[in-house]
């Protein structure tokens, strides 16, 4: 018998969620505050691009045991509510904005029953369970039981990661741990009966999980961009450096592809209110690091402008660009805090004509950069441009013919900002291939 439960935010992490949750058994309400997008989820619409999500939404829909809503009172006999609503970044602060989570906190409060749990798994700053028990049990008169149990999944991966995640993470109020990591035990019975690892720690350790894991990667990512830079200063090939201490098992050679940088919505926001809370709990300086992190992240950006800037003669006027990619990685049509999109929005501002070709993203594009055009196509994109760039990683632009993009531009001059196209082949065919970190011929 599966548990009857809310998840409350529908987003990227909500609605996958969700759907994975009724697939595991349980019988789940998803409830969002915006109404169409909680109408499209209930058609077995994802309102985003997710591989895999809109079959998992109608296979569950089918089990008759996921609804979804806008409103808050259909999470009343829930026994299990998991709070996944999002917490962007300040608008004028590094500091995350918990106003959203706070809201959902307060509207769900008068119908959580005595004997549930509330689960967080969106990313918080440590002591907001805290904050989302006092403000709860003070909404409803009464002591209401508050659990974190972060999320790692990933965009593009989100599926697979939810249903097979390499840990749970239980963090749990001490006064009430046995019967809170029971609860959650029942809920993640088919993940722990495939294997998968929990781990039960208090809740700020668990809020702190989640930003030192993300952390830790985006350091990582900025590490082998930092390197990339001293590459081309030095004349070095950074991509064959990443190989050699990758192979060193205490490095490892993931997340070590230098190229544009990180993105999206977690990773730059992510460690920007982590260094805002570490300066409130008076330990800023012991985060400084993450300060170089996201300046070399963002110096990435600065280095695509230049190299576009300098293959069309030193000035953007009247230059043509083509930019592959506007989602913030592949597999996504996620545009929050894009490096492609980011790129070619300051090429235009620098008086270029952008055009730029995304397989999923180009209307959540099109409706933050209306002043870009937009092509159905890579090789629409192209045509007469002075210069392509290569920004977001799509399998399909490893797979064009730059024999046939050579015959449509004007210039066969292409930046690869995620080293990843076969150099080799586009020099073959009569392409000047130039990259981030590495030497030019
Ligand atoms: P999102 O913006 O895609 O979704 C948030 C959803 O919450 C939206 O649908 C919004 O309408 C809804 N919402 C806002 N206020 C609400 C309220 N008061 N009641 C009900 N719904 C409300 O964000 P996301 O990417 O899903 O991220 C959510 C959280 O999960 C964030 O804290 C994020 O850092 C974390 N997270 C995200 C990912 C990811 O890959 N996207 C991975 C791990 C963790």
């Amino acid at each position: 018998m599966g548990l009857a439960m809310s998840v409350i935010g529908t987003g990227y992490l909500g609605a996958v969620h969700a759907a994975c949750m009724a697939l595991e058994g349980h019988d789940v309400v998803g409830v969002d505050t915006d109404e169409a997008r909680a109408v499209a989820l209930a058609r077995g619409e994802a309102p985003f691009y997710e591989p895999g999500l809109d079959e998992a939404l109608v296979a569950a829909r089918g089990t008759g045991r996921l609804r979804f809503t806008s409103d808050i009172r259909a999470a009343g006999d829930c026994t299990v509510h998991f709070l996944c609503v999002g917490t962007p970044q300040s608008r004028d602060g590094l500091a995350a904005d918990t106003t959203y989570l706070m809201a959902a906190a307060h509207a769900l409060a008068p119908h959580v029953r005595g004997d549930a749990l509330v689960v967080g798994k969106s990313t918080v700053p440590v002591g907001t369970s805290g904050a989302v028990e006092l403000a709860m049990s003070g909404e409803r008169g009464g002591g209401v039981r508050v659990a974190w149990n972060p999320e790692f999944l990933r965009e593009g991966f989100a599926i697979r990661d939810t249903l097979h995640p390499d840990r749970l993470v239980y963090g749990v109020d001490a006064a009430s741990a046995s019967a809170d990591v029971a609860v959650l035990d029942e809920v993640y019975a088919g993940q722990v009966g495939r294997g998968v690892q929990r781990l039960v720690v208090d809740r700020t350790t668990a809020e702190l999980v989640k930003v030192a894991a993300n952390s830790f990667l985006a350091t990582k990512i900025s590490f082998i961009n930092a390197m990339a830079q001293v590459c081309e200063a030095a004349g070095g090939d950074v991509v064959a450096l990443a190989d050699a201490i990758g192979m060193d098992p205490r490095i490892g050679r993931s997340f070590l592809n230098a190229g544009l940088g990180f993105g999206g919505g977690c990773l730059p926001k992510d460690i920007r209110a982590f260094l805002a809370r570490a300066e409130e709990l008076g330990v800023g300086e012991a985060l400084d690091f993450l300060r170089a992190v996201d300046r070399v992240n963002l110096g990435r950006r600065t280095r695509v402008v230049e190299l576009a800037t300098s293959v069309c003669g030193g000035s953007l006027e009247g230059a043509r660009v083509a930019v592959l990619g506007a989602a913030f990685k592949p597999d996504s049509d996620d545009i929050r805090d894009s490096p492609a999109l980011d790129v070619a929005q300051r090429l235009h501002r620098l008086g270029a004509s952008v055009t730029i070709h995304d397989p999923k993203a180009t209307h959540r594009a099109k409706a933050v950069a209306p002043e870009l055009n937009y092509s159905d196509s890579a090789l629409g994109a192209c045509t007469d441009a002075d210069v392509v760039l290569h920004l977001t990683e799509w399998p399909e632009y490893r797979a064009l013919d730059p024999a046939d993009l050579a015959r449509v531009v004007r210039a066969a001059v292409v930046v690869d900002g995620r080293n990843v196209l076969d150099a080799a082949r586009w020099r073959a065919a009569g392409w000047t291939c130039l990259s981030l970190g590495r030497p030019a011929a």
